[in-house]
């Protein structure tokens, strides 16, 4: 098979290869010099929407309409872009091969790709529960969403079952957005999941709280404190209902399972230093490997706020590490230099009628602002984190586009704080004052 050859490489054609296009395009990359390979069969698109308008009954999003970049209130990047720029987009193209010494990738199909220069933006893949042997977990109608074609199996099922019953196994991220987009399809829901209380790694158990008995309210049951161990399937081989590991079952048409993400760095393993789970690169995400760069979810960079390593799952980061990445292969092939990722973790998420966003870090002490009660009308509350004497991290529901960022200032600024009690009653006009 013919071998084509790049000056660029984005291997991956999510977020983050999406914003890098346009980011070359910006720096005036020419014609013929950059290729993105996606396996996906769709030009890059803002992949939250999967979780959210995709699967909503009315106002549903569906592409063109997402393309990058309008998550973040930028251009869209239509399919016809990439061409009109001279940027190759090779789509349902899957690497399954990555040749790092020789600057070489080889596809499913056999093709030979050549690269100058590297940008690895495979993003993540989710872990099945196939994976850990749960007992018939690859019954129909088990469903799990990364990319558009599990979003559209998702849409499929819920035409077909309609007014069903739906498990969500899981209550991060995934399973509280995707528990809401099924209640609002008029699915009966139930979520299970084995910790305290949802999406632990952020939430407090007090802003928990205002999300399960919100939920609650909508008609969402609940199931904490336990786990999946089976399920059964009809003689068609779709599921009927999942076994519980306290002993309950429960019946599901559908079953929707969000247990978390894994990057995708296997192509890459012993080729490259990996450092927490990803590919470890630079403040300009660069690395171990000469004109490699690693950007998005498969990235392991210094987070320079917190003079720590670390790799962000969040489309927010995505975003900017690609730009930070092609504004860097720009300079140093024009001798400037530029200033190292200086991120302020950001993650937000939206449900029913809710919107949270985060900023910053979730560590230390915490105190509840707001009203954060499930039957409030506004439902505006939030939470500041503490850490030796500072606020850290800032977390708003139902916050203004002016009041977001004013606890996104106070993340990236740091005041002191000496009393927590005064802070917790000020709230939202501490955020305003700094
Ligand atoms: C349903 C869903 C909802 C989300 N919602 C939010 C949210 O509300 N807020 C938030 O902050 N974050 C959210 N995220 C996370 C966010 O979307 C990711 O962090 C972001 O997409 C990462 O960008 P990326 O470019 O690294 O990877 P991705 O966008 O996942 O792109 C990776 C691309 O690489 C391709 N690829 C992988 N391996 C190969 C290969 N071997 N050959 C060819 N192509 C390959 C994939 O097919 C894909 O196109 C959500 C994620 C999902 C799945």
């Amino acid at each position: 098979m013919a071998e084509k050859s790049f000056k660029y490489v984005i291997l991956g054609g999510g977020v983050s290869a999406g914003y890098a296009a346009r980011e070359f395009a910006k720096q005036g990359v020419k014609p013929g010099e950059l290729a993105i390979i996606s396996k996906e069969a769709v030009a890059p698109y803002e992949r939250p929407a999967l979780s959210k308008a995709y699967l909503f009954p009315e106002g549903t999003a569906r592409l063109p309409g997402f393309h990058v970049c309008v998550g973040s209130g930028g251009e869209r990047l239509l399919p016809e872009w990439y061409p009109e720029k001279g940027i190759s987009l090779i789509l349902s193209t899957e690497i399954v091969k990555a040749d790092l010494p020789s600057k070489t990738l080889i596809s499913a199909a056999g093709e030979t790709f050549k690269y100058e220069t590297l940008i690895i933006a495979t993003g993540s893949t989710v872990i099945k529960l196939s994976d850990f042997g749960v007992q018939g977990a690859d019954a129909k109608n088990i469903l799990y969403l990364r990319e558009i074609d599990d979003a559209d199996k998702l849409v499929e099922a819920i035409k077909e079952k309609k007014n069903g019953k739906a498990v969500i196994v899981g209550g991060g991220y995934i399973g509280l957005e995707l528990s809401a987009a099924l209640r609002i399809n008029n699915i009966d829901v139930s979520m299970v999941y084995p910790e305290p209380w949802c999406m632990p790694r952020l939430f407090t158990s007090d802003i928990a709280a205002f999300y399960e008995g919100y939920y609650a309210k909508k008609g969402v049951k609940i199931i904490k404190g336990t786990v999946a161990v089976g399920f059964d399937a009809h003689e068609n081989g779709e599921v009927k209902a999942v076994k519980l590991k306290d002993g309950r079952v429960l019946e599901a048409d559908i079953v929707v399972v969000g247990v978390g993400g894994r990057p995708l760095i296997t192509l890459f393993k012993g080729q490259v230093e990996e450092e927490k789970g990803g590919i470890k690169a630079d403040g300009f995400f660069k690395t171990s490997i000469p004109n490699v760069y690693a950007v998005g979810d498969v990235a392991t960079f210094p987070l320079k706020l917190y003079n720590e390593i670390r790799r962000v799952e969040h489309v927010d980061h995505a975003r900017k590490s690609a730009e930070q990445a092609v504004k860097a292969i720009f300079a140093r092939e024009q001798g400037k230099s530029i200033d190292e990722y200086d991120y302020l973790p950001y993650f937000y998420s939206r449900a029913f009628d809710l919107s949270w966003q985060f900023y910053g870090d979730n560590v230390g002490d915490t105190v509840l602002f707001g009203d954060s009660s499930p039957d409030s009308s506004t439902h505006k509350f939030g939470s500041y984190w503490i850490k030796d004497g500072k606020v850290v991290g800032a977390f708003l529901e139902s916050g203004t586009p002016e009041e977001n960022k004013a606890i996104a200032k106070v993340a990236r600024v740091q005041p002191p704080v000496d009393n927590l009690d005064e802070l917790a009653k000020e709230g939202l006009t501490f955020a305003s004052k700094i």
